[in-house]
């Protein structure tokens, strides 16, 4: 894989898990062990879910990225395999 698309892939990777521990995550906001960003991610997750896509940071390319892990069925998928596994692993989702 070229270097840009892998750093793309992972970044990815990363917001996606970040989103979908942020969805289970119960800590209130600044008390998070699991991540310093969960309570931005939190955030993130509930303005995305009520918006069609809009201006805002992070916005209309999250939505695209729970979109497509939403619909995605592949297995080998090299953005959303990791965060399944890691998912099942946690037991959540
Ligand atoms: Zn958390
Ligand atoms: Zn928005
Ligand atoms: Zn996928």
């Amino acid at each position: 894989m070229d270097p840009r698309r892998a750093a793309v892939v992972a970044e990815q990777r990363a917001r996606l898990l970040l989103l979908q521990h942020a969805h289970a995550c119960a800590a209130a906001p600044g008390s998070c062990r699991a991540s310093p960003h969960c309570g931005d991610a939190k955030v993130l997750w509930r303005h995305v879910c009520g918006c069609a896509g809009c201006a805002a940071p992070h916005c209309a390319s999250s939505g695209v990225l729970m979109a497509h892990f939403c619909g995605c069925e592949d297995a080998r998928c090299e953005v959303c395999g990791p965060v399944r596994r890691w998912l099942r692993r946690r037991k959540i989702g």
